[in-house]
This record gives C-alpha cells, structure tokens and sequence, in this order.
C-alpha cells in the first residue's frame, strides 16, 4: 500500500500531488469535450437568462445571468498567514455560495441541466420554434401545464437537489428529490414548501442515487439526472472559468506565465470541481492549477485517483466512515467520469479533518463579515498548506514557481451557503 493510502486510511491530513497529470494541451486533447462545449452551454444560458429573469427577479441585475460576485479577501489571508500558511499574491474567494436561485455551485450545473433537458422537450415537441424562439414562453399557463406531464428526478446530499428541485418545479415538472442521510432538514423543508417531492433515505449518497435512477428508469416520462456520469451538470459547471476570466479583469488580475492561479475547490462527486478545474484548464492552461479538498473521512477522488481504481473504489473499502459534517461532500465513491478528466488535468487535493471546519466558518465570518456553509469552508486548507506543505513546497519548486508565487493568485472556490436559514447560521457561529 502506498504511503498516500496509508495516511488516507488513517484519516490523516494529506496533501497530495498528482503524479499523473499532463500539460494542459495534452490533457485536454484526451477529453471528449472541448471549448466549444463550454461555449455551447453559456450560449444556452444567454438563451435562457430573459426565461429566468421572468421566473426568478432576484436575477435581474444580471439580466437572468445566475453569476456570482469574486472577492478579495486580504483580512482572511492575513488570518492564514498569521496561522503559518506563507501566502503570497493575492487571496480570492469566488462566492458560488451567493449565487441565486439555489446559492451554492449547483445553480450552475444543476440548473443548466434542467434547462437543457427543457429546451430538448419543448424544442422537440414544437413548444419552442427553435433556439431564437421567445424562451419566456416557457413560464406560461401552456408551458406548465406540458411540463408537468414530465418527472425530473436526482439523488442528492442536498444542495444538488435544491438546484433540481427548485428549477424543475418552478417549470412545472413533477420534482422529485432522493436524499440521503446527509442531508440537512432544511434542506428537505425549504425543497417540500417549493413544490418538490422529497423521498427520504437511511443510506448515503450512493444508496439515494441508485433508488432515484432505478425509479426514474422504470418511467418512459422521467428524467434522471445522473450526478456520477453528467455530462450536461460538468458542463454547466466548466462555464464559471468563461466568466471568471472577465471578474479577473475587472480585479486587476493577471493570468499568464509569470502570474500562476490557483484554485482550490471542495468535491463530493467530482461534478462541479471537475467541471469547473476543466473550464480552467481550457481558459488558462497550464497557468492554473487547479487542487480539489476533501473530508478526511470521505475522500473518495483521491483514494479513486491514488489507487488507480476511480469509480470502482470507495471510502469504505479502505475502512474510512464516510461520515462527515460536510454534507455536499459527503460522498463515498468518486464519478467514473470525472475521475479520468482529473487524472490527466488536476494538480493535487488536499484533505481536511472536519473540526477545522467551523473555525474557518467563524474566522470568515469575524474578519470578512461573510457566511459560507460548513463544506464550503473546506476549501481554506488549500492556501492554508499550499505553501507552507513540504509536499505543496516541492509542487511549486518542480513546476518552477517560486520566484513567481509574490505574483500568484489564489482562489477559493466558497460552494455554498447564502440559503442557510438564520437560526442555524446562529447556532454554527455560536458553537
Ligand atoms: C455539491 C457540493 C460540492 C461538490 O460538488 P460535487 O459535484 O459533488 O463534487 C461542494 N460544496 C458544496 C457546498 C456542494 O453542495
């Protein structure tokens, strides 16, 4: 056993870079997506954003573009330097936890994949014209009523299903949610009071998403989306890294050979960090790179990727719980999908105990007055250890930065949060 899954097995803090990465262009060139792909799901959206401005207000100012603000935060980064973490360059969090309509990163993938599945039905069905067709359409009495002869189904921890759930019942479509243990009741109440069906599990993860597809399946009217093996979910996700690439302008922000980016973004399935480390790879190449965080009890992409086993291996084969408060990353057993796209594109992850968790929660809170949920907090081990780690010392002297890191960017990625129900904010912050 490699000392890598030695460590992982002892639910011990890692860092672990990717012996197998390639450059960029050749990684990319082993991916079945392009750019055009990604360019193909923004225009998707851009067709959609009058649809959802319609349907969601809160959208307006950005004209139905569900986007998220990119903050500075240089108090938090003082806080992790003063922790030992030798930063330098400038600290970024992309706030995917304010985004609306669902407010986490799954009102990017979640979202885009329920809207192109509409587009599809109602396309094909005459409902729309064709792609200049008046989307607003689409909330009409008639629209509705057309929808709601169809069944959208997931399995979910939470937040995926929120995304879902939402979108799909405000179209009118029969929602139905499949969540696991994980998942947090107001999760489940919030998902109830807009309409969707909401199915409770004992099991985990992986237990809700093979009862969510077995139903779905038996139901020529249904509509699974399949978190483990989406392509539509990882592309809705990789259009972040289009758009980032404008908020880093409007910030003063360089990309280029002498100005590395890093990302540093929570994973569960691998969906939305592997989406969005693919839309960064395509954007800035070998100048960003791209590290997922895991719980130590459910690190399930590094224990795929390490032992070469990907979708065929999960946490408990090698004795870990898979327990964790992190509930949008309590996820045991990687997708088949992404796995192989991070074998080839992603720099390394790092793994954090869970009781870091609500600190780094409460020190964003105090020192950037803004709030993120538990899993989205993960993400602060990245630049905490990206520096200071032997291991991520070596990555950035074999990749020869140094001398390039006072220039560096460093971005992390906040997943979720803004829809945490203030007395539950109270109790976290209070703990
Ligand atoms: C879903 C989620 C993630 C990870 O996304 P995956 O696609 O499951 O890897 C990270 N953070 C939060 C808050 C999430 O909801």
């Amino acid at each position: 056993m490699s000392a890598y899954l030695e460590k992982l097995k002892n639910a011990e803090e890692v860092v672990w870079i990717n012996p197998e990465k390639l450059t960029a262009e050749e990684g990319l060139a082993r991916i079945e997506f392009s750019e055009a792909d990604i360019d193909d799901a923004a225009a998707r959206l851009v067709r959609f954003a009058p649809l959802i401005e319609k349907m969601f207000p809160e959208t307006s100012e950005t004209g139905g573009i569900i986007e998220s603000p990119l903050t500075e935060i240089e108090a938090m980064k003082d806080v992790l330097n003063a922790e030992g973490a030798e930063l330098e360059g400038r600290l970024f969090l992309k706030r995917d936890s304010d985004l609306k309509v669902s407010g986490s990163v799954k009102a990017r993938g979640g979202i885009y994949e329920v809207l192109k599945h509409s587009e599809d039905l109602a396309i094909e069905s005459g409902l729309l014209t064709g792609y200049d067709d008046d989307y607003t359409k689409l909330a009409s009495d008639e629209a509705r009523e057309f929808f709601s002869r169809y069944k959208i189904q997931v399995g979910s921890t939470g937040n995926l299903g929120m995304s879902i759930g939402i979108m799909s019942a405000a179209l009118g479509y029969n929602a139905i949610v499949h969540m696991s243990m994980d998942a947090k009741q107001w999760k489940k109440d919030l998902l109830r009071q807009r309409g969707a069906t909401v199915i409770e599990y004992d099991g985990d993860y992986g237990a809700a998403v093979v009862q969510g597809r077995t139903e779905s399946d038996a139901d020529p009217m249904s509509y699974f989306v399949d978190d483990e093996n989406s392509s539509a979910l990882f592309l809705g996700y990789a259009v972040a890294a289009k758009r980032i690439e404008a908020q880093f302008k409007e910030q003063g922000v360089t990309v280029d050979d002498e100005h590395p980016l890093f990302v540093y973004i929570p994973c569960g399935v691998g969906g939305a960090p592997g989406g969005v480390t693919f839309g960064m790879k395509v954007v800035f190449g070998d100048n960003a790179h791209c590290f997922f965080v895991e719980p130590t009890q459910c690190p399930c992409m590094v224990v795929g990727l390490e032992t070469g086993k990907m979708s065929d291996i999960c946490v408990q084969d090698i004795g870990l719980t898979g327990l964790t408060e992190a509930d949008g990353l309590a996820v045991g057993r990687p997708s088949g999908l992404v796995s192989r796209f991070m074998k080839l594109l992603l720099s390394g992850e790092f793994t954090v105990d869970d009781e870091k968790l609500n600190p780094y929660l409460r020190k964003l809170w105090k020192n950037e007055g803004i709030y993120i949920e538990p899993s989205a907090c993960a993400t602060f081990i990245g630049p905490a250890r990206m520096c200071s780690s032997t291991e991520g010392k070596k990555y950035i002297a074999d990749n020869e930065l140094e001398a390039k890191m006072a220039n560096a960017t460093h971005v992390v990625w906040a997943t979720g949060g803004s829809m945490v129900p203030q007395e539950i904010r109270e109790k976290l912050l209070n703990e």
